[in-house]
């Protein structure tokens, strides 16, 4: 296995603006009304007659709706411009669970209908008075469920996130995908599967995450490529009160000093010493995952549930080396699949000095990873964007905005139990969705 050498920028990613291999497109940024992350959205009260047609059926009474997504227009292809969102935005409800089933008055309050999300909250012990909290994203994803074929699976939810940003690296962009959510609403479940460390579940077709499921397509497509030769890469690290340790390397992760980011002039942050694994075939990338989550399991046992309160982010880079084109020429790309730490507010109460650390190192980089995405979609000329104000941001540099293709998958949980949480998750999803970048089409 080849370990990075020492002080090695190993992150030879394509520079912003330098679109790979396609060459006749550019892409500028235009301005988005200006949002700030958590700004209250306006609440029009609705007569219930004058709702959305697709709003499920109210009490009588009085319903309040508050309309939360700020929708882009998009121009028609007739000017010249294609205005097409590298930034998706999708939301997957998981089914309630065991806990949720038993607790006395935990009701669903998720209403789906096509990409339209409905939060019902009712007001009141007679229950005549709801609010719904509408709001709009690109894929909104229900549970798999036995009995209701169309809820989304596993293969459903990599078809739709996963699948682009394979098409992505394989066009020599950057490409990014991150789960955010409240602990417990089913990033980890979306990201790896239903038992991250188990080779059976790893594979399974039902359980299989957008992880190994992008690692296997990714060599499946290796193998048909016709007059050219790739390379693969891969790295995992976990970012645990904004130190960073490796999750690949020969001894525990925790037990070593953690790793420093340095900024190299031309390819941009690195990780100094973060040990980086060629591999050969989705066999050799599957055992590397199942280290490194046996590594982050290992840990977060010591550490008391720390996975949830740590990002995890698995890197892999791929060259490809086009014989047809032009001797020599290359194409190199970095996929980054990250599972961010739990993102709900802990309480004040018995909280000990560690965990007030965890969470201010987890507000911080969620919050500076909102106003990277705020400052993104602001859209002023030299807007400032504050990528190093977190380790997170500044090591996601190259994959958040500019031509790299950016997903993001928010979890929920249905019951109303997490109101709040949830709440707060479809909100900060909501904001990611009003980045667009805009595609002029040379003539
Ligand atoms: P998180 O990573 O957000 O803390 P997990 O992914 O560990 O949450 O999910 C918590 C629990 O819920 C796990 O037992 C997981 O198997 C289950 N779960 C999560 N999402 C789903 C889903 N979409 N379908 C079925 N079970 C799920």
């Amino acid at each position: 296995m080849a370990l990075s050498a020492p002080g090695t920028p190993r992150n030879v990613s394509m520079k912003k603006g330098t679109p790979g291999m396609v060459d006749k497109i550019t892409r500028t940024v235009i301005r988005t009304p200006k949002t700030q992350f958590s700004t209250p959205r306006p609440i029009c009260m609705t007569p219930k007659s004058k709702r959305l047609n697709s709003l499920p059926d109210t009490p009588e009474c009085f319903s309040a709706v508050a309309v939360e997504t700020p929708i882009a227009k998009r121009r028609s292809s007739k000017d010249k411009f294609d205005e097409i969102s590298n930034l998706t935005v999708a939301v997957r409800i998981r089914p309630m669970n065991s806990r949720e089933l038993a607790c006395i008055g935990a009701v669903d309050i998720v209403k789906v209908c096509d990409d339209q999300l409905i939060i019902r909250t009712q007001i009141g012990s007679n229950g005549n008075m709801s609010t719904d909290h509408v709001f709009h994203y690109d894929h909104v994803f229900w549970s798999c469920d036995e009995l209701n074929p169309k809820y989304a699976t596993q293969e459903d939810i990599f078809r739709t996130l996963g699948d682009p940003l394979l098409d992505s690296a394989f066009r020599g962009y950057n490409a990014c995908l991150f789960a955010y959510g409240q602990t417990g609403s089913g990033k980890s479940y979306s990201m790896m599967g239903k038992n991250m460390c188990e080779i059976i579940d790893i594979d399974s077709q039902q359980f299989t995450g957008i992880t190994p499921r992008f690692c296997r397509n990714l060599f499946d497509r290796i193998s048909k490529l016709e007059n050219s030769a790739a390379s693969v890469e891969v790295s995992y690290f976990e970012i645990y009160n904004e130190k960073i340790h490796d999750l690949l390397a020969n001894s525990n992760a925790m037990n070593r000093a953690p790793l420093k980011v340095r900024e190299h002039p031309e390819l941009g942050p690195y990780i100094v010493d973060l040990s980086v694994h060629v591999v050969k075939s989705y066999k050799e990338l599957r055992n590397w995952l199942l280290i490194g989550n046996k590594n982050r399991a290992t840990a977060a046992t010591v550490m008391n549930e720390k996975s949830s309160r740590s990002h995890s982010i698995f890197s892999i880079e791929l060259c490809l080396s086009e014989g047809l084109i032009e001797e020599g020429s290359s194409r190199r790309s970095r996929v980054s699949l990250v599972d961010l730490a739990g993102s709900e507010r802990l309480g004040n109460s018995h909280n000990t000095e560690e965990k007030i650390r965890e969470g201010v190192c987890i507000n911080k980089s969620l919050l500076t990873l909102g106003k990277v995405i705020s400052a993104l979609s602001d859209q002023k000329k030299n807007q400032f964007v504050p990528y190093r104000d977190s380790v997170l941001t500044w090591l996601l540099r190259e994959s958040l905005g500019g031509n790299s293709l950016t997903s993001m998958l928010a979890t929920i949980s249905p019951a109303n139990t997490h109101l709040d949480e949830t709440l707060a998750t479809l909100r900060y999803a909501c904001q990611a969705r009003s980045i667009i970048n805009r595609a002029r089409v040379n003539e």
